[in-house]
C-alpha cells in the first residue's frame, strides 16, 4: 500500500509532508553549490516517499538523481523520463543487463565493475567511485593506482562522472576533510575532462574545496541541518502530530508504562497518545523527549512502547482526548528529537513508519 493511499481516517497520528519546502531546499542548495544538483532519494526519499519527492524535484528541473538499490531506480524509472538515475550500490552480478535495458546508471565501486560494464554496457553512461577515506565501496588506493598506471583500463568506458564520498562533511574541525579534498583534487587532475561529484549535504556548505560538477544531497532537502552547530539553512519538511487517546488521572508514586520505569512524583494526568517505537518513534526517546502543546514542551514519560507513548500533561488541563499534540515539528524538528535519541536526523526520518495517516502540503 502506497503511503499516499492509505485511506484517511484509519490512523490516529498524521505526518504532514511539506514538498513545497523540499523544493524549496533544493534550489537553495542548488544556489549554494553554483553548479547542478542531484536528489538523493534512496531509503524511500529518507522515508519520506521517493516517488513523490522525485517528481517533484524534477518537475522543478531536477535532472539527476540518486538511489541505493537497483530495484529503487526500477520503481522511479518511469516517473523521471531522461533523467539520470544512478544507483550507489552499484551492481551484482549478472544485472549489467538490467541497468543497460531500463537506462539506469550504475555506480562502479571496483575495477571487476568495471571491466564487467565495459563487456556489457559499452556506450551506456557510468558512474566511477573512488574511496577516499570511507573505507566502504569504491575503488580502494591500490585498485586506484593500478587504474592510474593503466588508462586503456578505462578505454570503452563511458564515464558521466568520476565520484567520491565525504567522510565527515558535517564536522568543521574533523582533519579528514582536508585529506578528502586534497584526494578531490587528485581526481580533479587525473580525469580531465570527466565531470566530477563530491559533495554531500554538508559538503555543499564548504567554500569551495568540495565544488564538483553534480553534488548530490539527500538529507538537506528532507531538512536536516547540513551546518551541525550553526543555524539551520534548510526549511522543515515534516509535522508529526498525534491525537491524545485518553488522559488518566494518577496518584502520586503511581508508575507509568513498561517496567514502571517512570514514577508520578505527585499526583499527575497522564495523556496517552497512539505512535509508538513500530512508528519510528524511537525506545531510546523514553524520559528524554518533549512534545508540544501550544508551543509549550510536553515531557515524555515512561517508556515509549510499540504502538503507545505517555506525556506527563499534568500542568495542561486543556489537554483532553482528542487534543493534537505535535511530535515533531517547527522549533522542535528532526534534529533535535535526533539528539534526544542519541542519533541523526537521518535515523528519525527514516524510521518514520508507515502507520501515519500522510498528508502531503504544498502541492
Ligand atoms: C546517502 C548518500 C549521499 C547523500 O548524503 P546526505 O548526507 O544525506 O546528503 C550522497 N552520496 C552517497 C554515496 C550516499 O550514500
Amino acid at each position: 500500500m502506497s503511503a499516499l493511499t492509505a485511506p484517511i481516517g484509519q490512523s490516529p497520528a498524521y505526518l504532514e509532508i511539506d514538498v513545497a519546502a523540499i523544493v524549496a531546499n533544493w534550489r537553495i542548495l542548488s544556489a549554494r553549490h553554483g553548479a547542478p544538483v542531484a536528489g538523493v532519494v534512496k531509503a524511500d526519499g529518507y522515508g519520506l516517499g521517493a516517488q513523490l519527492v522525485a517528481e517533484h524535484l524534477f518537475a522543478e528541473g531536477c535532472r539527476h538523481f540518486f538511489v541505493a538499490h537497483l530495484s529503487e531506480a526500477l520503481s522511479l524509472r518511469a516517473a523521471l523520463p531522461g533523467a539520470m538515475l544512478a544507483v550507489f550500490n552499484g551492481m551484482l552480478a549478472g544485472q549489467e543487463g538490467v541497468f543497460v535495458q531500463h537506462g539506469i546508471t550504475p555506480v562502479l565501486n571496483s575495477l571487476a565493475d568495471l571491466d564487467a560494464w565495459r563487456v556489457h554496457g559499452a556506450g551506456h553512461e557510468a558512474i566511477l567511485h573512488i574511496d577516499t577515506g570511507m573505507s566502504r565501496l569504491g575503488l580502494d588506493q591500490d585498485e586506484w593506482a593500478a587504474l592510474q598506471g593503466d588508462p586503456a583500463r578505462r578505454a570503452g568506458i563511458n564515464l558521466a562522472y568520476v565520484m567520491t564520498h565525504l567522510v565527515s562533511a558535517e564536522q568543521h574541525d574533523a582533519p579528514v576533510n582536508a585529506d578528502q579534498a586534497a584526494r578531490c583534487a587528485q581526481i580533479r587532475a587525473a580525469f580531465p575532462g570527466i565531470k566530477t561529484s563530491f559533495a554531500n549535504s554538508s559538503g555543499i556548505f564548504w567554500d569551495d574545496i568540495f565544488r564538483s560538477d553534480l553534488a548530490r544531497p539527500g538529507a538537506a532537502l528532507y531538512g536536516v541541518n547540513p551546518t551541525p552547530g550553526r543555524p539551520n539553512p534548510m526549511r522543515d519538511v515534516v509535522r508529526l502530530v498525534a491525537p491524545v487517546l485518553q488522559v488518566r488521572a494518577i496518584a502520586a508514586e503511581t508508575p507509568v508504562g513498561y517496567n514502571g520505569v517512570w514514577i508520578a512524583s505527585r499526583p499527575s494526568k497522564i495523556a496517552t497518545v497512539a505512535v509508538g517505537y513500530a512508528d519510528g518513534y524511537l525506545r531510546s526517546l523514553s524520559g528524554r523527549a518533549t512534545a508540544r502543546f501550544d508551543g509549550h514542551p510536553i515531557p515524555l514519560v515512561g517508556r515509549v512502547s510499540m504502538d503507545l507513548a505517555t506525556f506527563d500533561v499534568t500542568d495542561f488541563p486543556a489537554i483532553r482526548p482528542g487534543t493534537a499534540l505535535e511530535l515533531i515539528g517547527p522549533g522542535h524538528g528532526v534534529d533535535a528529537l535526533a539528539a534526544e535519541a542519541d542519533t541523526n536526523g537521518y535515523e528519525i526520518l527514516t524510521a518514520l513508519g508507515a502507520r501515519y495517516e500522510r498528508r502531503v502540503r504544498g502541492l
